[in-house]
């Protein structure tokens, strides 16, 4: 579903971001990228959702080969693609709803097929009493999970989460990852970056970046392999 081949990525002048990466993740995966601020994780993430391209080597995405794809093509790309960036904050000029409203009526949704659906979203990250707030009443946590329920409400078949639980406290942030996993245990393929090494106790695939190269990667075996 995705996967690097010797991919580097440097920007302007001279930064070396990411040197020399080859990856690949299944279906319905559940990765973490962890490494320290710097490593190279968003860089990462970014390139899987063609905000960034690679400087060298490949990168596939669904079929899609994002060194290579035409605006035309990225309406198409980010339709699979539910994005938790830092840089895409909740509009404060309207309702909890009214967010995770907007990426359906942006892709022609009716507005009452796109309200039932959006709380629908906001039930499953456990934040429907909170649809007619403004997202500035909600916790940091809270908001952190309003940008899930609207990063899937399209039913994107990846996530990309880039540091989803940075500046939360251990609660908020175990909510906030149980959010994520609820939609990785319905078949969602998920990449998560963290600087948090804590998280990782419970993780079943982690990709250690470190300098922009990966240092560490391993995967844990499924309780079904073990059997
Ligand atoms: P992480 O997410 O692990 O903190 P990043 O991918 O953000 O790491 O950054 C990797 C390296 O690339 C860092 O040295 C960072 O300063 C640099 N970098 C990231 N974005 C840019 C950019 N737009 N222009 C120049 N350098 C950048
Ligand atoms: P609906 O089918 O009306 O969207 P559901 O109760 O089946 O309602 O799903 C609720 C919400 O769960 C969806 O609107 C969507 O936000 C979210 N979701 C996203 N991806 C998936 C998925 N792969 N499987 C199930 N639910 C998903």
């Amino acid at each position: 579903m995705i996967e690097f081949r010797q991919v580097s990525k440097r920007y302007p002048p001279n930064i070396a971001a990411l040197t020399d990466i080859s990856l690949s993740v299944n279906k319905g995966e559940l990765v973490f990228l962890a490494g320290p601020s710097g490593a190279g994780k968003s860089t990462l993430l970014k390139l899987i959702a063609a905000m960034e391209r690679p400087t060298e080597g490949s990168v596939n995405v669904s079929g899609y080969d994002i060194g290579r794809i035409r605006p035309s093509g990225l309406p198409y790309l980010r339709r699979n693609l539910g994005l938790i960036f830092q840089q895409q904050r909740l509009l404060d000029d309207r309702s909890v709803l009214a967010n995770v409203m907007l990426p359906l009526i942006v892709c022609g949704a009716t507005r009452s097929d796109a309200e039932r659906r959006a709380r629908a979203a906001l039930d499953k990250v456990g934040l429907l009493d909170k649809a007619p707030m403004a997202p500035m009443m909600l916790s940091g946590g809270e908001q952190q999970r309003v940008s899930i329920a609207r990063a899937i409400v399209n039913r994107p078949q990846i996530i990309l989460a880039d540091e989803p639980t940075a500046n939360l406290d251990r609660e908020a942030a175990n909510k906030v990852l149980d959010a994520l996993k609820a939609f990785h245990s319905v078949g969602v393929t998920c990449l998560i970056s963290t600087h948090d090494e804590q998280f990782l106790d419970t993780a079943t695939r982690v990709i250690y970046l470190d300098h922009g190269r990966i240092l560490e990667s391993w995967r844990r075996a499924t309780p079904q392999e073990i059997a």
